[in-house]
């Protein structure tokens, strides 16, 4: 279980003093489901960026913070009390990609030569590693105040010692991908050759099915897919929600996705702030009346 918080949260273009987001106050809970939605321009993206860590946004204000739960690590370890919560703010992108926080990975569009389970496999190894280095960091210094911080680790027990092996590595995949209800070819294709957009899309889902993050933000996962291929889509995401528990932050402009993946919460982004936040009638009232309704409750003009 975690609980990724963000509050008061301000960010703006590295290069220049551009202001995107002024306030964003927002909580994600492992197992929910909550839809971002808003115009375009509004800073959705800037958000996910900003919670992923990307350099090209400066953070002027607030804080992102990630809680963690015993359960994070499984049944009977209990983690450090100055394990439990984490400034993601001081971290780069890819320890919080080991603390459980996805978002699609950027990569280039084709990499000649590396199959996708190769890359999927590279990337599950690339986070465990990453994650058993934060958490022997953070136990050293422990260490220095407290001797027993050792034997408190969570690492203990949870995570092998280094890598998953090529055999190993094929049953998770071939797990996930049923899971997913993805044709078993998809794996020996080349990373990105010649894929659609769609199934660039499902690629996204199978990758954080693999990873098993607690909080995936999905930034317009349903953007130019047909009506089978959101169906596709939308199922892996509900099994990322049911099946091992992930939280989702599903950006979205348009409604049509959360028929199918039901958000326990729908937020309303205007003008880098959530003007306002409901439960799923509010994006069937979005759907509606459009966006400007909000603005006029909000600032009392449209
Ligand atoms: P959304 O995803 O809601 O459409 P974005 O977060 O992409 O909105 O963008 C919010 C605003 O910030 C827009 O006006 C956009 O032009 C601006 N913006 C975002 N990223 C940059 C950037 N790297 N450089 C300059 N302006 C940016
Ligand atoms: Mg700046
Ligand atoms: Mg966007």
């Amino acid at each position: 279980m975690a609980r990724l918080e963000l509050s008061n949260l301000h960010a703006e273009v590295a290069e220049g003093d551009e202001k995107i987001l002024e306030g964003v106050d927002l909580e994600v809970e492992s197992g929910e489901i909550h839809a971002l939605m808003g115009p375009n321009g509004s800073g959705k993206s800037t958000t996910a960026k900003v919670i992923a860590g990307h350099p090209a946004y400066e953070v002027t204000e607030g804080e992102v913070l990630l809680h963690l739960e015993d359960e994070e690590f499984g049944e009977d370890v209990e983690i450090d009390e100055d394990q439990r919560t984490w400034d993601l703010l001081d971290l780069e992108p890819n320890e919080r990609a080991a603390l459980g926080i996805f978002l699609g990975f950027q990569y280039p569009a084709e990499i000649e030569g590396v199959t996708m389970t190769n890359f999927l496999r590279t990337a599950l190894n690339a986070k465990i590693e990453e994650r058993e280095e934060l958490f022997e960091e953070e136990e050293g210094e422990a260490d220095e105040d407290e001797e027993e911080g050792f034997e408190s680790s969570p690492m203990e027990g949870d995570v092998d010692e280094g890598e998953v092996g090529v055999a190993e590595f094929q049953e998770i995949l071939q797990e996930k991908m049923e899971q997913l209800d993805m044709d078993e070819k998809f794996a020996q294709r080349y990373l990105n050759a010649g894929f659609s957009g769609g199934e660039k899309k499902q690629n996204e889902v199978l990758q954080a099915a693999i990873l098993e993050p607690s909080i995936a933000v999905l930034d317009e996962i349903d953007s130019g897919l047909d009506i089978d291929r959101l169906q596709d889509v939308s199922n892996g995401i509900n099994a990322l929600r049911d099946e091992q528990g992930t939280g989702i932050l599903q950006i979205t402009h348009y409604q049509r996705i959360l028929d199918y993946v039901e958000p326990d919460h729908v937020h309303v982004m205007l003008d880098g702030q959530i003007a306002k936040s409901g439960g799923p009638e509010l994006a069937e009232q979005l759907e509606d009346k459009g966006y400007d309704w909000v603005r006029e409750e909000v600032y009392g003009t449209a």
